[in-house]
């Protein structure tokens, strides 16, 4: 295997199929990835989507025992000091997390309560019970009942959930996240991932054709955090980022950066509305 830097998000880096190293420069560690979703298929298509081969779809069936055994042999490797060493430089030699965060929306796979589980008890087995667990989402999933299971086992076991909020319209959505998926059905999704597990707002800001979010698209953004926050939604924080890497999707010439100062002004409004917010440019 080569060696792992923090720049390199390559999910193939280890040779499994589910699972896999990153170096996260963010979490000061290494994090390890559970890909729910090796087909590259997921049911959005966001603009910026950095999954070569996208495929619209949802996770294949999985494979729990090759998953679990795939995890139980990346944890030997990582817990190793010899491994570290060899893969790792030296400030990033220790596990920060554990992420369910794929090719894919991992919610669509299924049994998706009996996959969270199985990880789950992996980490348990190995005394890694305290680190952090990560379920990265587009949240359009939360209706099914397995989702909320699977929600409930990360809440007991003090995980959180990154749902995905880029867009308050039902036109920004189809843009950035070409979803039919509208506002209304984002909200209740939201309520019900918030009450289930701790839930923090992930939010990608990308100018196209060289112009950041519209202002009616800023205003109708902080209008459903306000009236969410204001219906007693439990949003615990908003992680508000630019684009750190080329998308991978058709149109992707279109995309750039949004200009650093917007992202900051914009921050700075979901502030005002009295939630947390971690900008990543
Ligand atoms: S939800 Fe995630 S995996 Fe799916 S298209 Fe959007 S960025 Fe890609």
């Amino acid at each position: 295997m080569k060696r792992l830097t923090v720049s390199d998000h390559d999910r193939d880096v280890a040779g499994y199929t589910y699972v896999y190293p990153v170096v996260s420069r963010r979490a000061g560690g290494v994090s390890l990835g559970v890909n729910l979703n090796p087909n590259n298929a997921c049911n959005w298509r966001c603009v910026y989507c950095q999954v070569p081969g996208l495929v619209r779809g949802a996770a294949p069936p999985i494979e729990l025992p090759t998953l679990t055994r795939e995890l139980r042999a990346l944890l030997d490797e990582v817990q190793s000091e010899a491994w570290l060493a060899r893969h790792v430089d030296a400030p990033f030699r220790r596990i920060v997390d554990v992420a369910f965060s794929g090719n894919g929306e991992p919610t669509t796979a299924r049994p998706f309560d009996e996959i969270v589980a199985a990880v789950l008890e992996v980490l348990d087995e190995r005394g890694l019970q305290g680190l952090n667990k990560v379920l990265i989402s587009n949240g359009s999933m939360m209706q099914r009942e397995e989702v909320q299971r699977g929600l409930a086992r990360l809440a007991a076991a003090g995980g959180e959930v990154w749902f995905k909020l880029d867009s308050a319209t039902a036109e920004g959505r189809r843009r950035v996240n070409d979803t039919s998926s509208s506002p209304e059905t984002a909200r209740q999704n939201l309520r019900i991932s918030a009450a289930a597990c701790r839930t923090r707002l992930q939010t990608c800001v990308v100018a196209i054709d060289g112009a950041p979010p519209s202002p009616r698209e800023r205003a109708a953004y902080l209008e459903l955090v306000r009236e969410e926050l204001a219906a007693g939604t439990p949003i615990a924080d908003v992680l508000l980022y630019g684009m750190a890497r080329p998308s991978h999707q058709p149109g992707a010439e279109r995309l750039s950066r949004a200009p650093s100062s917007w992202i900051e002004a914009f921050a700075d409004d979901i502030r005002a509305l009295g939630l947390a917010v971690t900008v990543r440019l």
